[in-house]
């Protein structure tokens, strides 16, 4: 279903959500980290998520031994080092990963501001290695409280050079977007540009916050947008792309079935998108696995998820001309 003379985009996916459970088993037995499994087979599944699980913050449980092995600055870089590795054997051209240093600090009392550093160099190192472009998006987890993403923040800022967007996710009921009005000013005044988790747990209120109060150019999921017609109107009007993730949405029993996603109903009125895997690593996903169950279960046509892989690029936290010369590598690659 992917067209291979374009330019194959994730603009949404978790860092941290997406360790390889070799490299959850290598660095426990390195650290003397105690797991529940010692092999792959046995690891697995504590870690995938392969039915629904109750609620998003059931799924954010399962990060635990993803986390538990970040023990310091080498694991970090590893891990964000075979993120890129991973998507370019899934035939991805171009991938924006994002992370919380806060949270992948917390475990083993890491330094935030040394986790965003060593991702972003294990990121850049395997750039140069595949050939894959990679871009950083900071993440505010808001479950941890507005003090503490005022810290977070400071975190991610003090490497604004290697970021290109900043991101809320976490708790959306109970850390509503209006609350991080402060934090995103912040942000918008450095120059980086906004996506923010919405409409996923919660409902249209919580999109239309993200875009007022936070100035989201881009929406992570947003596919409860589908109960506000106003919103659906506005998202189309304005070119606000949804980060669509469907079997995550699935897997925190979100939405029943990839049949009643919202995310057709959505594009059937105009609204853009793009297909992602959010935490690959816990779904037991690729991107390949979402385009198909796009174009099968999900029922989008062929047309709208050729536009979706088009509206991936141009929803790209990169530069008109990085995009150009992104197509006419691809082009030229794929000719040779
Ligand atoms: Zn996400």
């Amino acid at each position: 279903m992917i067209d291979h003379s374009l330019p194959l985009v994730e603009l949404h996916r978790h860092l941290d959500g997406s360790i390889r459970l070799e490299t959850i088993l290598e660095l426990a037995d390195q650290h003397g980290i105690a797991l529940p499994a010692n092999d792959v087979a046995g690891l697995a599944p504590y870690v995938h998520i392969d039915k629904s699980a109750p609620g998003l913050m059931a799924f954010i449980d399962r990060f635990e031994h993803m986390t538990g092995v970040l023990v310091d600055a080498d694991a970090c870089r590893r891990v964000a080092y075979e993120n890129v590795e991973d998507a370019k054997r899934e035939g991805i051209d171009y991938i924006e990963l994002r992370y919380s240093p806060w949270f992948m600090a917390e475990t083993h009392a890491m330094n935030p501001s040394e986790v965003m550093e060593a991702c972003a160099d294990g990121i850049r190192a395997a750039e140069r290695d595949t050939g894959v472009r990679a871009n950083i998006i900071g993440i505010l987890s808001r479950t941890y409280g507005v003090d503490t993403c005022l810290k977070e923040l400071d975190a991610i800022l003090a490497h604004r050079d290697h970021i290109v967007a900043v991101d809320l996710a976490g708790d959306e009921v109970g850390f509503p977007a209006y609350l991080f009005q402060e934090h995103f000013k912040r942000v918008r005044d450095a120059g980086l540009h906004v996506t923010i988790h919405a409409g996923e747990a919660d409902g249209p209120q919580s999109v239309w916050s993200a875009i007022h109060d936070l100035g989201a150019e881009r929406i992570g999921h947003g596919f409860r947008s589908v109960e506000d017609a106003e919103l659906v109107a506005y998202l189309a009007e304005n070119e606000i792309g949804l980060e669509s993730c469907p079997t995550s949405n699935l897997h925190i029993s979100a939405v029943e079935s990839y049949a009643s996603h919202p995310i057709k109903q959505l594009a059937d009125q105009g609204v853009k998108f793009c297909l992602n895997t959010d935490d690959p690593g816990i779904s037991a996903i690729n991107i390949v696995h979402e385009y198909d169950v796009a174009a099968t279960a999900v029922g989008l046509s062929h047309e709208q998820i050729r536009q979706s892989q088009i509206d991936a690029l141009d929803m790209a936290f990169l530069s008109p001309q990085e995009k150009s010369r992104l197509q006419l590598k691809v082009t030229q690659g794929r000719a040779l």
